[in-house]
């Protein structure tokens, strides 16, 4: 009974060996010969859930992707590539499942999870290096009462030059030197905490907290345009949003070029984002008194029968009140940190270490299963944030008597499936890493081409261009009689990984013994 079951031994080994534990089988159908083939594609390629062995990886190349990007001395040109195949492949099943949610909703059944899955795969596809969104432009934003009351904030303003590169500085012996940043930013105090703990839970100002998370990555958002507005050039950035202790998102960011620290700080004070949303403080449905849906008219009053105001007569209606207040204004706290650090230097990479440092986590897994103080903690936030709404399209709004955007039958306030109410999140639900786009003037993708070329050449072995309308990917289902069990799939993949790295070994062998004899000749 001791002996670990053989499953267990395998994950153990594949993990090991940086081989991928969760493969997602694809089938590849080559359509010059018509053979097809079911290839593992690792886990981290595909969706969120991520083994160990891709989790490191994906680090790596983010580190790589950090490292090449911050000191860059030459501008970067952007080219959009040729899609290959595995973004073709992301993209016909982003259609398929655009199929299937509008049968869903002719069927008049629940859509929110096809909706939140065709929401990661966009963000998957965009990760995958294709640029913008796959149905094109999304249709102009309403935002003539919104946007004109996002004041602008008081801050001086260079004039602006084409560069993304920061300001060189040469020393008397002649050497270049070109500093970078490395900022460090917090979300203000909601009470005293105690080792991530609230200090007295009752005065702690949860519903900020809440709010706060929801709308940070738009205050990181207007914090780049300040930034880039007040430094007169095209900063980019290499940031990471990682949980605090006390549960709250904040944000580490490597940024190209160098700024007077105290210009920084300007910046960060100034900085805020109004939430110009419909007003929450009444609750006008609860419990069991909850609006009722209408194929007609959206949600009506379940007493009265009147129809609530629809998202855009909300936000009407918010526009032409000139004494209405945002619903949330989110800014920085105080502590900000601000590092000048120099290329090639151990602070540069300790920086990078400490940016990658939460990629594999979600910002739940700050939490420490075993102590109880924080779990109580966490449940009081995700509480909060229970009826919060998250976005336009949050069945929260109809708590506050407004139909949600895009409202259909079946929604309920509290029963919100967003992802900024799942304990993993805490509120935050935007992207762990924000690269700007010229930062070192390639997607992760092209890292992983990179990567990839690099362990080719050393194998000796050619890169061969492939074709990119060649191949094409489709889904390989439960069952199918091509589908060897995961146990055989794992080994499979273990035994190549050991294969390559054995000749690499031999390489590297090789090219040692090359390097001593040659110094032993030069010492003869
Ligand atoms: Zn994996
Ligand atoms: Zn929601």
């Amino acid at each position: 009974m001791a002996q670990p079951l053989a499953r267990d031994v395998i994950e153990v080994l594949a993990v090991q060996n940086g081989v991928c534990i969760r493969p997602v089988p694809l089938r590849r159908i080559d359509t010059l010969t018509g053979a097809n083939t079911v290839l593992n594609v690792p886990c981290g390629t595909t969706m969120e859930a991520k083994c160990p062995s891709c989790a490191k990886r994906n680090r790596q190349l983010r580190m790589a992707q950090c490292r090449e990007g911050w000191h860059l001395d030459h501008e970067p040109v952007n080219t959009p590539d040729e899609p290959d195949d595995y973004q073709r492949y992301l993209v016909e099943l982003r259609a398929d499942a655009q199929a299937w949610r509008d049968q869903a909703e002719g069927a008049g059944t629940d859509t929110a999870d096809l909706d939140a899955a065709i929401a990661d795969l966009d963000a998957e596809i965009n990760d995958a290096g294709m640029r913008g969104n796959v149905l094109g432009r999304p249709s102009p934003k309403r935002s003539r009462s919104t946007r004109r009351r996002q004041d602008a904030p008081d801050l001086p303003k260079r004039k602006m030059t084409p560069s993304t590169l920061g300001r060189t500085f040469t020393s008397s012996n002649g050497r270049t030197f070109r500093p970078s940043m490395f900022v460090t930013l917090t979300l203000p105090s909601y009470g005293r905490v105690n080792a991530g703990v609230p200090v007295d839970p009752s005065t702690y100002d949860y519903a900020r907290a809440a709010r706060d998370a929801l709308h940070f990555s738009k205050l990181v958002d207007r914090f780049v345009q300040n930034l880039r507005r007040v430094a007169g050039f095209d900063v980019q950035y290499f940031a990471a949003v990682e949980p605090q202790k006390r549960l709250a998102p904040h944000l580490h960011m490597a940024i190209r070029g160098h700024m007077p620290r105290a210009e920084i700080r300007q910046i960060v004070a100034a900085t805020y984002h109004q939430v110009w949303w419909p007003p929450t403080d009444v609750i006008r449905f609860e419990g069991d008194r909850l609006p009722v849906w209408s194929d007609e008219a959206g949600y009506l009053d379940p007493e009265t029968g009147e129809v609530l105001p629809t998202w855009d007569e909300a936000l009407d209606q918010l526009g032409q009140d000139n004494d209405a207040e945002p619903l949330h204004v989110v800014r920085f706290g105080d502590q900000v940190d601000v590092q000048g650090v120099l290329a090639g230097t151990t602070d540069a990479d300790t920086c990078i270490q400490y940016l990658s440092k939460y990629l594999t986590k979600s910002i739940g897994d700050a939490l420490d299963p075993d102590n109880l103080a924080q779990r109580a903690h966490a449940e009081r936030f995700a509480n909060a944030l229970r009826f919060e709404p998250c976005s336009p399209t949050c069945p929260n709004w109809l708590r506050y008597g407004v139909q949600p955007k895009q409202a259909k039958a079946g929604m309920a306030p509290g029963r919100c499936k967003g992802k900024a109410h799942k304990p993993d999140h805490l509120g935050y639900a935007g992207r762990r890493v924000l690269v700007s786009r010229k930062w070192s003037n390639k997607t992760l993708t092209e890292h992983k081409h990179d990567r990839r070329t690099w362990v080719l050449e050393a194998l000796g072995l050619p890169d061969e261009p492939t074709d990119p309308h060649r191949y094409t990917w489709r889904p390989v289902k439960p069952g199918d009689p091509d589908l060897e069990p995961i146990g055989v799939r794992l080994l499979r993949d273990i035994a190549e990984r050991q294969r390559w790295r054995n000749h690499m070994n031999q390489l590297q062998a090789e090219a040692d013994g090359q390097d001593f004899s040659a110094t032993e000749g030069r010492a003869a």
